[in-house]
């Protein structure tokens, strides 16, 4: 599976091959200096939700879907964030995982990033294709 795994699926829900960051990039279209390697392998927060939540930081659950609190305010807010501005909901990443497993959910997300053009894989936060420069509109 060209480059989706489950490494990369955040405890939030998010899916960090797609983010702007994974591809080495801001948003106002400048190259990182560091590009970063995914919530999971940094093993640092990108932040949002573990400034708010000790069960994240102690890794008492691995995705948020496993915590009594689901969805808690913060990942609704985030969540909330990313559907407006994004198109994408993690608490809808979440109970898929849950109820169809991460197999089924890395291969919906390859097929719904994946490049018409090029095959490669579309950034989440800005419609392109690193690959081919291709750019996704709505
Ligand atoms: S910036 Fe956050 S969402 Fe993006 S790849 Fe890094 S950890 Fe994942
Ligand atoms: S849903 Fe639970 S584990 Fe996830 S951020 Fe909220 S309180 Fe923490
Ligand atoms: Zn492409």
């Amino acid at each position: 599976m060209k480059g989706f795994s489950e490494k990369l699926i955040a405890p939030c829900g998010m899916n960090c091959r797609i983010c702007i960051g994974f591809f080495g990039y801001t948003m106002n279209g400048k190259k990182r200096k560091i590009k970063c390697i995914g919530c999971k392998p940094r093993d640092k927060s990108c932040a949002f939700l573990k400034k708010f939540c000790k069960k994240l930081t102690k890794k008492e659950i691995e995705y948020c879907y496993e915590c009594i609190d689901f969805p808690c305010i913060h990942l609704e807010k985030l969540d909330q964030s990313y559907q407006k501005r994004f198109k994408m909901s993690m608490i809808d990443n979440l109970r898929m995982i849950k109820k169809q497993g991460m197999g089924a959910f890395l291969k919906e997300q390859e097929k719904k990033y994946k490049c018409p053009e090029c095959g490669e894989i579309i950034c989440v936060h800005n419609g392109k294709c690193y690959s081919c420069d291709t750019l996704i509109k709505d």
